[in-house]
């Protein structure tokens, strides 16, 4: 992977009705003392493919169910 690829937060995730990878929405879903939450969702059948708990100081990884 390539530098460019740092502060791209809306990549491409697997979704399971669309069956491959997709481009995603990113939308703030909860803000909880341990930092933000963050779903995404396909952008084109609007299924929930993963979520991501945003802290205030550290990135933490992607969070797939
Ligand atoms: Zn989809």
């Amino acid at each position: 992977m390539r530098e460019n690829y740092k502060d791209f937060d809306t990549t491409e995730l697997f979704c399971p009705q669309c069956k491959r990878a997709v481009a995603v929405k990113k939308r703030l879903l909860l803000i909880l003392k341990e930092g933000e939450k963050y779903d995404y969702s396909c952008v084109y059948c609007g299924t929930s493919v993963g979520d991501k708990l945003v802290k205030d100081n550290e990135n933490s990884p992607l969070i797939f169910r």
